[in-house]
């Protein structure tokens, strides 16, 4: 057995997709999110029970990310949400993928018989275009446009109008095209947000959820509407105890001697450290679950190897596992709290957790 690993439930992924589809409803295609190796829960077995679960769509950021899926032999569509046309141009009719089109000049650049989305960018001056409905309409005519899409920057948070002037702008884009004639067949915004907390009116025909498929929703900030979604995460990450010990009261721990035992302790040494993911900010303030039990992380998190209290846990040796994310019994750690006591998101924990953690479906 590895010194950390990873155990990823597929049931539960396909779990929370059925939940999403169920919440979307029929006329919405649900389009999983598989970006940065499905947030570390890996790609290929993700998207290959996604495929089996009937998910038409799958989305990932880059041009490699969507070629690696077809050599695993994906073969619903994929959209590629964060790329340049121009970057491969043989990705779109060999591989088959789709582009995301950000920049109006990329559209003349696109073999004719590509279909194409195109991003508007509604107002939070990241990817999309911003340019007027008239230059779209001029660009756009006569070619193989199939979606239209827009991303929100702030959609779990009530105190801001920025969705809704994000919404507002978006829509008038769209209305401006219809009347031009151009009516793409897909009509997009909704990440795991917006379909969580129920705001319909931007869910057109394709949701984009990520951080829902693995089992994740953000908290509101102010009163949100509703909160549709009963998810579970899909990713426990366990750690080997390589060493314990006995340690004096006075004794310091670690680099920097940032924790000092202020009681004889039992102290264990855990074989996970940063260059595995876990934080450095953890240092004196994560926590694992050792036997059942929260244990403190004890003096700074190193490169290799992470030090726990083990004084509560007696029974616990050199050999057996803690959990870092998951859960044992009642207690359960899951990536938003480590991201609290981390000072960062969720999404970074995940993505952030190193290849060098092999990874089981369980
Ligand atoms: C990553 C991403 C998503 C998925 O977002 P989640 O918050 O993980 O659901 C959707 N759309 C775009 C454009 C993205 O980049």
């Amino acid at each position: 057995m590895p010194r950390t690993w990873l155990e990823v439930s597929l049931d539960r992924i396909a779990l929370n997709y059925r939940m999403i589809q169920r919440t979307a409803g029929s006329g919405i295609e649900t389009m999983p999110v598989v970006k940065a190796d499905a947030y570390r829960h890996g790609a290929t077995a993700v998207s290959q029970v996604l495929e089996r679960e009937g998910a038409k769509w799958l989305a990932v950021s880059n041009i490699e990310e969507g070629k690696a899926l077809r050599d695993a032999g994906i073969r619903t569509r994929i959209l590629v949400m964060a790329d340049r046309v121009d970057s491969d141009a043989n990705a779109w009719s060999q591989a088959r993928l789709t582009p995301v089109i950000h920049d109006l000049r990329e559209i003349a650049t696109l073999h004719p018989d590509v279909s194409y989305h195109l991003k508007i960018d509604s107002g939070m001056a990241r990817l999309g275009t911003n340019e007027s409905a008239e230059t779209i309409i001029a660009a756009v005519r006569g070619t193989r446009i199939e979606g239209l899409m827009t991303h929100y920057a702030s959609s779990a948070n009530f105190e801001s109008e920025q969705t809704k002037s994000q919404q507002q702008y978006f829509e008038g884009i769209r209305l401006a095209l219809e009347e031009a004639g151009i009516r793409p067949h897909y009509l997009h915004q909704a990440s795991t947000n917006p379909l969580h907390f129920g705001l319909r009116q931007s869910w057109g025909n394709l949701a984009r959820p990520g951080y829902a498929i693995y089992g994740f929703v953000s908290r509101p900030q102010g009163k949100a509407p509703t909160e549709l979604l009963d998810v579970v995460p899909a990713l426990s990450w366990k750690a080997k105890i390589l060493l314990t010990k006995e340690i004096p009261a006075g004794a310091p721990v670690g680099y920097g001697a940032q924790f000092v035992a202020d009681k004889p302790m039992k102290i264990g040494i855990l074989g996970v450290g940063y260059a595995d993911g876990l934080p450095h900010r953890l240092g004196n303030r994560g926590q694992v679950i050792a036997a059942g039990k929260y244990a403190r992380i004890l003096g700074a998190v190193s490169m290799d190897v992470t030090t726990v209290d083990l004084t509560g846990t007696p029974q616990l040796n050199a050999g057996d596992s803690v959990t870092l994310l998951g859960s044992e019994g009642e207690v359960s750690i899951d990536a938003r709290q480590m991201a609290r006591e981390a000072g960062t998101i969720a999404y970074s924990i995940l993505c952030g957790i190193s290849t060098r953690v092999p990874r089981h479906y369980v």
